[in-house]
């Protein structure tokens, strides 16, 4: 047997953030996932918001700027959203995923690929995780929308989900590489959108729709072959996931055990983006674990909840998201200033009604002074 401190479960954002912050401060630290290598099978389409950018070197050979948001009605009118100064990043997510790998294990973490584990033991004091060598004073499930972990340890675990789609294409032509190009369309992609992103080296076409529901993606393909370029296209990959959008779930640790990432629900129930939150997330629960196990320091699962923003405005939109509106309202809604106002602070506010920027925005837009470059055609 082989006694660590910390293993972490899972080789994603979270695990690999937490991973890298506790090993860096001396923890012994083991991560294990059940795929074969870094980036393979990723079921995500990597767009990374600003704040990522900003708190994450990733290399920039490994990402896309995009400025602005075209958002699409159903009816098939667009308009344009941007914010001065901020940006997305489109990503090689495998890349992306690669490099948090090597991060984490250049800090002295030990990274181990093809893991799949089963289950984990009480053994004294300690965890025995099965099917491995290794007995852990801490066990940390960044494993994902359906964490074992979670099960296993008699956590909670994510009830309410999207299911999404993407294919990657090479020789698209005529998309507009500087927007991200979403349609709201309440037929094609009930409880969420559909998307068209001009990435590092292949677009990116997908949908995400409640988790009841199949997604469509053939009949966005085909609506989209009459206003982009698929004459030449190569479908090269394609992803599915499920996106846990529920908010936290409602008991995230107990001795020895916590959980992070989507295994926590720690996904925006609104705009579906966890990665911002896994990364940020991760990293605090390593620097937590590493203050506990190392210097006797406070529970380390106690100091994650308190740092955890609570979700209230986002899940509140999501009700009403979930209650679909029909197609010819979302025409009419897209319309109106004050709704373009709101899309602006969902896109470009990620702390949402809570901050006073996108309240900026939303007066901007209720009373005409908007400071983006709304266009309708
Ligand atoms: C189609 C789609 C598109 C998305 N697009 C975006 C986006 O553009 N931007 C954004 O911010 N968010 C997006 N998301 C959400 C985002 O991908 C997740 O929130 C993020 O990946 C969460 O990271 P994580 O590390 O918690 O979990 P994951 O990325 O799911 O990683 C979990 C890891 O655990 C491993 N694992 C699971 N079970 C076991 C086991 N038993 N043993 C060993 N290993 C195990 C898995 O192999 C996996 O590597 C999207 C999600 C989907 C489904």
């Amino acid at each position: 047997m082989r006694e660590i401190d910390l293993a972490v479960i899972g080789g994603g954002y979270a695990g690999m953030a937490c991973a890298a912050a506790a090993a860096a401060r001396g923890v012994r630290t083991v991560v294990l996932d059940r795929k074969p290598a870094p980036g393979s099978k990723p079921h995500t389409t990597g767009i990374l918001v600003k704040e990522v950018a900003d708190a994450w070197d990733v290399p920039r050979y490994l990402t896309r700027k995009i400025a602005g948001v075209r958002l699409y009605a159903p009816g098939g009118a667009s308009f344009d959203l941007y914010s001065p100064g901020y940006y997305f990043l489109a990503t090689d997510t495998p890349g992306v995923l690669r490099w948090l790998a090597q991060r984490a294990k250049v800090r002295g973490a030990a990274v181990r690929f093809g893991e799949h584990i089963e289950g984990f033991k009480r053994q004294h004091d300690r965890w025995l995780i099965r099917p491995t060598d290794l007995v852990t004073r801490w066990v940390v499930g960044a494993d994902g929308a359906r964490s074992m972990v979670a099960r296993q340890a008699g956590l909670g675990v994510n009830r309410r989900f999207l299911v999404g789609v993407e294919a990657a294409f090479e020789n698209v032509r005529g998309v507009d590489g500087d927007h991200l190009h979403v349609f709201v369309d309440s037929q094609l992609a009930p409880g969420y959108i559909a998307w068209v992103v001009p990435g590092v080296s292949e677009t990116q076409v997908g949908l995400a729709c409640k988790a009841n529901r199949a997604p469509q993606l053939n009949r966005f393909l085909q609506q989209l072959s009459k206003r982009f370029d698929f004459t030449h296209a190569v479908e090269v990959s394609r992803r599915r996931g499920l996106i846990p959008v529920g908010g936290l779930v409602r008991r995230t640790s107990r001795e020895g055990v916590m959980l992070i990432g989507d295994a926590a629900g720690m996904v925006s129930p609104l705009t579906a983006g966890g990665i911002h939150t896994a990364l940020g997330y991760g990293r605090v629960a390593g620097v937590a674990l590493a203050d506990h196990l190392l210097d006797g320091g406070p529970d380390p699962a106690a100091v994650l909840r308190r740092s955890v923003k609570p979700f209230g405005f986002k899940q509140a939109m999501r009700w009403a998201i979930d209650r679909q509106p029909p197609n010819a309202l979302v025409d009419a809604m897209l319309k109106l200033g004050p709704v373009r106002a709101l899309a602006q602070a969902v896109f470009y506010h990620h702390r949402g009604l809570m901050s006073r920027a996108a309240w900026r925005d939303l007066a901007a837009g209720c009373f005409g002074h908007s400071p983006n470059h709304n266009t309708c055609p």
